[in-house]
């Protein structure tokens, strides 16, 4: 039935009035006219008011016929039904395109509310991670990861460590690396992906590093010795070959030394509880072994804040310590000064080597941890070096949640500053 305008439906009651008030004035029975009329109309309201009750109820099929403005009421309902109905399987059939592509996703995708419970996941981490509809979700995504580590990763780390590794709890063999992004109002995306190929690569590369180097170090050892006794009786020309020979050997030495190091750093069963860490005491080692390295050749000062400790491990930021102190004495010229400084600043805890040494031109600042990585070996009077100091470095920073700012002039000097976070620093007063 085509939608009138109101004005016509306005119009016909007026002009229905008009005519009752006529026959009831010829009738000279105005009163019970008018009362019928009302009556009667009354009915035919209340029965369409039951007709349209009882097609929203059913909530399907056409609506009732009728006629007048009635007519015109359920033929708009019925629009607004087909347009919500329309609108609805657009959204389920968006709603379906998103899970099946999620579920065509090869990494587990979850999606936690700010309570960290499970509110979505795809096909994926039912896979990878044994999660099940619908008993696992509302559940605490730590109850359902019960790796020890990742708890603390959820509550700090992740603002600190992009990503978190572990194995899956359904297979210990798969390992799997864990993302977070947080959008709206706190919720999170906790993507897991499956990283067991390029996890076993790495560690078929370590042990293979790890063992060459391990069984390189006792051979380089015995000839090292040998060429000690002979340079002790040489006959004259020989000497200069001689200690051609101890200079390389000592030069694969130090390299073997630090693959090893490298290695003993990225083994899994490296990760240890931290310990309180006197800083102090090992900077005041760090002090004299720097003064005979150095040979009196710089001024060397230490300023060191006592009883500032560290929450880590002692053997590995010794080694990171070392490595700075010693590239300082490396790289400043005889007579250059050397400050090391051990203190609380504003944004952590520092401990930062400057020198006024060669510098580092600026294009190779950011590449100066990559392993192996030299600046151009040309500028640099100290040929000992194996490229990999900076990378232990890096790597005993990072598993402290520390950063390494690196700031450089060419010609002036260099500064490098170790900065820990706040919460390392060790509660107990000394
Ligand atoms: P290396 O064993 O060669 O010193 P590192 O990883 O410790 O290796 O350092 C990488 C490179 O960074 C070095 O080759 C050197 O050119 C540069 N470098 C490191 N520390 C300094 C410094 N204090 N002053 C100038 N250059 C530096």
């Amino acid at each position: 039935m085509p939608t009138r305008h109101w004005k016509l439906h306005a119009g016909r009651l007026i002009f229905g009035l008009a005519l009752l008030c006529l026959a009831g004035l010829l009738s000279g029975q105005l009163l019970a006219v008018m009362l019928g009329a009302a009556g009667l109309y009354l009915c035919w309201v209340v029965y369409n008011c039951f007709r349209l009750y009882a097609w929203l109820r059913e909530g399907t099929g056409n609506p009732p016929e009728s006629l007048g403005i009635w007519s015109d009421i359920f033929d708009r309902l019925n629009e607004l039904q087909k347009r919500s109905l329309a609108q609805q399987k657009q959204y389920q059939s968006v709603i379906r395109e998103f899970q099946s592509m999620s579920d065509a996703f090869p990494d587990a995708t979850l999606v936690i509310d700010q309570g960290d419970n499970l509110t979505w996941f795809n096909n994926a981490a039912n896979r990878l991670l044994g999660l099940r509809v619908p008993e696992d979700l509302g559940q605490a995504v730590t109850n359902l990861l019960r790796e020890p580590d990742f708890a603390d990763w959820m509550a700090v780390g992740d603002k600190v460590q992009r990503h978190f590794e572990m194995p899956s709890p359904i297979d210990g063999n798969i390992r799997l690396s864990i993302s977070t992004v947080r959008y709206r109002d706190g919720q999170r995306l906790l993507v897991l992906r499956d990283v067991t190929e390029i996890h076993n690569l790495e560690k078929i590369r370590r042990d293979f590093v790890a063992n060459v180097s391990h069984e390189l170090r006792t051979p380089l050892t015995v000839l090292l010795g040998y060429l000690e006794s002979m340079s002790d009786q040489p006959s004259d020309d020989i000497v200069p070959v001689i200690h051609r020979m101890q200079e390389q050997a000592r030069q694969m030495q130090a390299l073997l030394n630090d693959l090893l190091e490298l290695s003993r750093l990225q083994s899994a069963d490296h990760d240890q509880e931290d310990q309180e860490v006197d800083v102090p005491a090992i900077l005041m080692q760090l002090k004299e072994q720097s003064g005979e390295l150095s040979q009196g050749k710089h001024d060397i000062r230490f300023e060191i804040e006592p009883g500032l400790r560290l929450l880590g491990n002692a053997t590995d930021l010794e080694s990171a310590f070392r490595n700075l102190v010693n590239n300082a004495i490396h790289y400043t010229p005889e007579g250059g000064a050397i400050a090391v400084r051990w203190e609380e600043r504003e944004q952590g805890l520092c401990f930062s080597v400057t020198d006024s040494g060669i510098g580092i031109p600026s294009r190779d600042i950011p590449r100066l941890t990559e392993r192996f990585y030299r600046v151009g070996s040309d500028r640099s009077r100290y040929s000992g070096g194996t490229g990999l100091g900076l990378s232990i470095v890096k790597h005993v920073l990072n598993t402290h949640d520390a950063n390494l700012v690196i700031e450089s002039e060419l010609g002036s000097g260099s500064a490098f500053t170790c900065v820990f976070p706040i919460e390392r620093r060790s509660s107990r007063t000394v």
